[in-house]
């Protein structure tokens, strides 16, 4: 690849700006000074250094957060916050957007990456990958609840959704349970509750394929994924 690509995308400034660095010969390539910022070179293969320093590059980033409640699973928006604001400026030239949506007020896991094929494949409706959610519902959740959403229930368009499995975990005036789901309609928990008459009043994604939210983030905090987690993506 073109030395001042692999230089902007590792945020070290404007194809313009990066073609003046190089012209001091600062920047070198295997130990020689590349004056010429349009040079080609694999980044696998040969060192490239700023001043001394070792540029390491990367193509890909994958990030898990904790999406807190309140912003919007988006890249940018005019008016409200987004999930990419939240990242520090580091990850911002690797232009990574979120894999699905949460809704603004759904807080959990959110997968952030630039990986399409992979954003595609966990998105893709034939692969119907897991998402476990933990949700707090008003009114008394019931086994027969339970058995509705294995059978699959009528949303309010007409859509019968897949079988999904409910847990529940404590019932009551607000209940709290588990749900998982093999699909990603629109507000699809939300709805399938209103399908039972009944409406979640807090939700949280725990996990989305063989992936966990980590406990240890807060809403709002993220980490990159581990080896061993990106290895459960694939
Ligand atoms: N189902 C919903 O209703 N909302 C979400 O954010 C995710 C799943």
């Amino acid at each position: 690849m073109r030395l001042d690509k692999l230089l902007a995308n590792m945020g070290y400034g404007s194809r313009k700006e990066i073609k003046k660095i190089c012209r001091t010969g600062m920047v070198t390539v295997d130990g020689k000074p590349a004056k010429d910022s349009s040079m080609h070179v694999d980044p696998d293969v040969q060192v490239v250094e700023i001043e001394g320093e070792r540029v390491i590059y990367r193509e890909f980033v994958y990030i898990m957060m904790n999406k807190p409640d309140g912003v919007i699973s988006a890249t940018e928006d005019m008016l409200e916050e987004t999930v990419v604001d939240l990242l520090d400026e580091y990850y911002y030239n690797f232009e990574v957007f979120p894999v699905g949506r949460l809704d603004k007020d759904t807080e959990g896991l959110l997968v952030l990456t630039n990986d399409g094929k992979l954003a595609h494949e966990l998105l893709s409706p034939k692969k119907h990958v897991p998402k476990r959610y933990y949700a707090q519902v008003r009114g008394v959740v019931t086994e027969k609840d339970g058995e509705a959403f294995k059978r699959g229930v009528v949303l309010d368009d007409g859509y019968h959704t897949m079988p999904a499995e409910l847990t529940i975990l404590e019932s009551g005036d607000v209940s709290e349970i588990e749900l998982v789901i093999y699909e990603g309609k629109y507000h699809q928990v939300k709805r399938m509750f209103e399908a039972v008459g009944k409406k979640v009043v807090y939700l949280k994604r725990l996990a989305m394929g063989e992936l966990e939210l980590d406990p240890e983030l807060e809403p709002g905090e993220y980490r990159e994924l581990t080896e061993e987690e990106l290895l459960l993506l694939r």
